[in-house]
């Protein structure tokens, strides 16, 4: 038997990936993993799918959601992990935010009609299908209506920061954030750290705040981390006595280079993370 390969970072129809959690889960199979993590945004609704189709065909998946929130440097986000049955606290902030985010697409699509690209509210939930609905959707929307060739022209033109049809989200704060997802019991990691376009120095403070919130984690292996970056966040790891993660960040045809359980480059993340992850749950009495 060969080494065996997980991803903790994967998202569904639920909220912005293409592949229903259940192909999402069949995938997965298809490709050899051990265990995967759902990690949708601000939903949790692709979840009791994944898992009944995990049963049946002996894959571990993890219970978790990817939360944005807000620094002065735009949005980091966190991925919790290990989220527990009751999870009633944090649905009604989730529901919150997902109320939040309608209202953002509706300023977007008013900003997009202002630029000649009209799309109805109707479109854009039968586009996204779950609950959770935001920019790729829109994008995906775009490209149905030949507004754009492709999802990353509708990003690179319109709705990426900085760009006319760019609105930003209502987030929560950073140890907001942590607190509610860590508080749950769930294990907290800091996803895709790097991406983040900030002083380094800053980052460092930045993260050993979020441990003091609650952050056990970062995700050091990700698909938009080069091997740089990578080991500039195991370091950042390391340097605060933090659990390393690691996921794809698998989107389906939102993010159309991303494979699942790889990502764009090299990305394999091996169950010894894993085991790692669950070690240190048990030893704080957590269920894995
Ligand atoms: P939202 O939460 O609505 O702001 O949308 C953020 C999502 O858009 C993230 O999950 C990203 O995966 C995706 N995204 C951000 N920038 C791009 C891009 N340039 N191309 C494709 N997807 C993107
Ligand atoms: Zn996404
Ligand atoms: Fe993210
Ligand atoms: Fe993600």
């Amino acid at each position: 038997m060969g080494p065996h390969f997980i991803d903790l970072h994967i998202h569904t129809s639920a909220s912005d990936g293409s592949d229903s959690p259940r192909q999402v889960v069949q995938k997965a199979a298809q490709s050899g993993l051990a265990a995967i993590a759902v990690t949708d945004h601000d939903t949790l609704s692709g979840i009791a799918e994944a898992e009944e189709t995990g049963r049946c065909l002996g894959i571990d998946v993890i219970r978790g959601c990817e939360l944005s929130v807000g620094t002065e440097y735009g949005e980091a986000h966190l991925l919790g992990l290990w989220l527990p049955q009751d999870t009633s606290g944090l649905e009604i902030v989730l529901a919150e935010l997902r109320r939040k985010r309608q209202e953002r697409n509706v300023r977007i699509l008013s900003r997009l009609e202002r630029l000649g690209m009209p799309l109805t509210l109707a479109e854009l939930t039968a586009e996204a299908g779950g609950e959770s609905v935001g920019r790729p959707h829109i994008a995906r929307a775009m490209w149905r209506h030949g507004y754009v060739r492709d999802v990353q022209e509708a990003f690179s033109r319109y709705l990426g920061k900085g760009c006319p049809a760019f609105e930003s989200k209502e987030t929560l704060a950073p140890g907001q954030g942590v607190r509610l997802l860590a508080d749950l019991g769930a294990t907290v990691s800091f996803a895709h750290p790097m991406l983040l376009r900030c002083p380094a120095l800053w980052l460092d403070a930045f993260t050993g705040q979020l441990k003091k919130d609650g952050l056990a984690a970062v995700e050091a292996y990700h698909s938009e981390h080069d091997a740089e970056k990578e080991r500039r966040a195991v370091a950042l790891a390391d340097r605060h006595g933090l659990l390393l993660t690691g996921g794809s960040d698998y989107h389906g045809l939102s993010k159309p280079r991303v494979r699942l359980g790889y990502g764009k480059g090299g990305l394999r993340v091996t169950t010894a993370v894993l085991d790692r992850l669950k070690a240190a749950r048990r030893e704080r009495g957590l269920p894995v």
